[in-house]
């Protein structure tokens, strides 16, 4: 017998084979009530389960019967993160089969929730926490990690988790979360996923305050000392588990860009805040001009929010504007942004942040998004703000006049924080907006036409990217890649989506869009000589062979 094989994860390694109860609480081998009564007899479990033996489609619907009792979105939270700490095939099952309705419980909106209440909701630990008072000691505690060779982290420090701002250790859940949706959504196996939270304190005075914090009651750690900090974490992570691909995940601004910037190339990396964002929503913008009929290059796209979203959206719609042959100057001349103090502009008389330099063109002073839509005439207005009803009626209605199908794009997350929600922006502009929010919105009814607005969520786009980069074993995560994948994602909108009003697929899709998303960062890889494995003669059906599909195997 060999459950290892048997599951599929000999492609990356052995762990140990339990038997008995230590068989029921290993979360990644538990069967519960579907072990056969062969199984029963020959690995000890006989008198530890009740008798009847049930398969899994069965316990799948008595979960999914349980769950729906469930009074709220914080229960139903708490009931599947149960279910995955027990049986994390079952729970994969479960979210796989309905993804639709699983997706914004363990995730957004759902897990903003979460995480504000972590520490009341803490039962069992998932991840690693690593505080600044660890210092010297990183790669010992990486070592605590019971699973051998961690191929994919998510880190956060909990600066600006969601639109929700510093939640410090409590953002553990996003991590949590951005690796179920891994394994989910990309069949990446759960064994290899490592969610990890870096405390180095919290300037949320309410934390400091709360008796039952989980995390340092204390103010963060800034300039050098974090940079050490991070500078040690870093070289931890490359000793202790030097395959793996991590993900930087809902850091403050002042220090994503730079930690992007500074470690991109000395460990496998990405931000999903900033590149995976712009990969999803330059897709949304490509799909839709199916829908305009224009070309990407003559967009004129007007971001509220000039963080590392909007930041991250306008180079990656740079770099598809110049695949059209605009110059880089032309082509940033074609993304204006407005932050809390107006339109960036190059004389606005404040000290710009670095990120925003390059979108800083010369324009008189604009105060507000309102008058800046007016000067500017945007044909997108792309909301990565964090801050709700920032898209009023005046300013929709100003969009559809200038435009027969004006696109509108409220980002932010959770659903609280959308700039407007999807029934202002059809009903503001009769029906003829293009919309797309980061949080899930219901179907809108209007004049007699069914509107399904899309999620431009980049849980579209990270799954497949960093599955094509395992497999293909990338050195690196490049641009051209997130570019890669906003192509295959735009093009994978089908025109029935389309006729709905939707620019991106259903997320019913999902593992086929990481699939053809992973094909394209694999193929990426292998041509720029990035990859450390050769190029196989089936890409696509190389990496659906190693996706986790959520089934048990027999153990006998
Ligand atoms: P950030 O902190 O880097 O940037 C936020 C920016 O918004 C800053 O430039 C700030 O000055 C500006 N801002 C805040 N309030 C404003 C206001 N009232 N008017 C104008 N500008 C204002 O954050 P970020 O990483 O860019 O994320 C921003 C939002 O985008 C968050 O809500 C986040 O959830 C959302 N987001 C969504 C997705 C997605 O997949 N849909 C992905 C990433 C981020």
């Amino acid at each position: 017998m060999n459950l290892t094989t048997d599951r599929g994860l000999s492609a990356y390694g052995e762990p140990p084979q339990p038997r008995g109860a230590q068989l029921l609480n290993d979360p990644l081998l538990n069967k519960g009530s579907a072990f056969t009564d062969q199984e029963r007899d020959a690995l000890g479990l006989r008198g530890l389960l009740p008798p009847r033996v049930f398969t899994i489609e069965e316990q799948v619907q008595r979960s999914l019967g349980s769950l729906r009792r469930k009074p709220n979105a914080i229960e139903k939270y708490i009931f599947l993160t149960a279910l995955q700490n027990r049986n994390e095939t079952l729970f994969y099952r479960l979210v796989t089969d309905h993804v639709e309705e699983m997706v914004p419980l363990i995730y957004t909106p759902t897990v903003g929730q979460a995480c504000l209440e972590y520490g009341s909701n803490f039962r069992r630990p998932r991840g690693l926490f690593i505080s600044i008072k660890d210092r010297g000691h990183i790669a010992e505690i990486l070592r605590h990690w019971p699973h051998e060779g961690a191929r994919l982290i998510v880190v956060t420090d909990g600066e600006r988790i969601l639109g929700l701002g510093d939640l410090g250790a409590l953002g553990m859940g996003i991590p949590v979360g951005k690796l179920s949706l891994y394994t989910a959504c990309a069949g990446v196996h759960p064994y290899y996923t490592l969610p990890i939270t870096l405390d180095v304190g919290t300037d949320n005075e309410k934390l400091h305050e709360d008796p039952f914090y989980i995390g340092l009651r204390q103010k963060r750690a800034r300039g050098e000392e974090y940079d050490a900090f991070i500078a040690e974490f870093v070289a931890a992570v490359r000793s202790v588990f030097p395959k793996a691909l991590l993900q930087w995940e809902d850091f403050g601004n002042t220090n994503a860009f730079r930690l992007l910037h500074d470690y991109r190339q000395k460990l496998c990396s990405f931000n999903d805040d900033i590149q995976g964002t712009a990969a999803v929503a330059l897709a949304g913008l490509i799909a839709a001009l199916r829908l305009t009929g224009g070309r990407l290059r003559d967009q004129k796209l007007l971001f509220l929010g000039a963080g590392e979203a909007g930041t991250g959206i306008a180079d990656l719609f740079v770099a598809a504007a110049r695949e059209e042959g605009l110059s880089e100057g032309e082509a940033r001349s074609r993304c204006w942004f407005v932050d809390s103090k107006g339109l960036v502009v190059k004389d606005r008389g404040d000290r710009l942040a670095e990120h925003k330099l390059p979108y800083a063109h010369v324009h008189p002073i604009v105060p507000t998004l309102a008058e800046a839509v007016n000067a500017l005439r945007p044909t997108a207005l792309i909301g990565v703000s964090g801050t709700p009803a920032t898209f009023t009626q005046e300013i929709v209605a100003e969009m559809a006049r200038l435009n027969a199908r004006p696109v509108i794009f409220a980002l932010s997350n959770p659903t609280s924080k959308a700039e407007c929600t999807a029934e202002q922006a059809y009903a503001w502009s009769d029906g003829r907006a293009i919309f797309a929010s980061g949080s899930p919105f219901a179907p809108v009814e209007l004049n007699g036409t069914r509107h399904v607005p899309g999620q431009g969520n980049n849980i579209y786009i990270f799954p497949g990217v960093g599955l094509g980069a395992l497999v293909s074993e990338s050195r690196e995560v490049t641009d051209g890649m997130f570019l890669a994948a906003a192509q295959t994602l735009a093009q994978l909108v089908q025109p029935e989506d389309l006729a709905m009003g939707r620019v991106y697929p259903a997320l019913t899709k999902i593992r086929e869009v990481s699939l053809g998303i992973a094909t394209a960062v694999a193929e990426a890889a292998y041509a720029q000589g990035l990859a450390a494995r050769a190029r196989p003669a089936d890409v696509t059906g190389d990496i659906r062979g190693r996706m986790f599909d959520p089934k048990y195997p027999s153990y006998v």
